[in-house]
């Protein structure tokens, strides 16, 4: 491929695989695989995961805003705040 095909080429393969937390918590969900399930936190029925307490729903929002990962994720990879 010549240059401009590579690019495009490295343009799709980096978009592809460059989903920030940014992109996670500006969009409300997690992030993509690998490291999250990229659902939405908010289901489209409108239902959110429900938390045992404030402090604790205020913890898991931190740890999503530094790593874009949900709840659930949080849980899976124990990086969560033990809250
Ligand atoms: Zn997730």
């Amino acid at each position: 491929m010549n240059a401009r095909e590579h690019l495009d080429y490295l343009d799709i393969v980096f978009t592809r695989n460059s989903d920030t937390p940014a992109d996670a918590v500006r969009e409300g969900r997690c992030i993509e695989r690998p490291d999250g399930c990229g659902q939405p936190l908010v289901g489209e029925d409108g239902t959110a995961r429900v938390f045992w307490s404030q402090e604790e729903a205020a913890g898991y929002e931190t740890e999503w805003r530094a790593t874009g990962l949900c709840p659930d994720c949080q849980d899976a990879a124990d990086t969560g705040s033990n809250l």
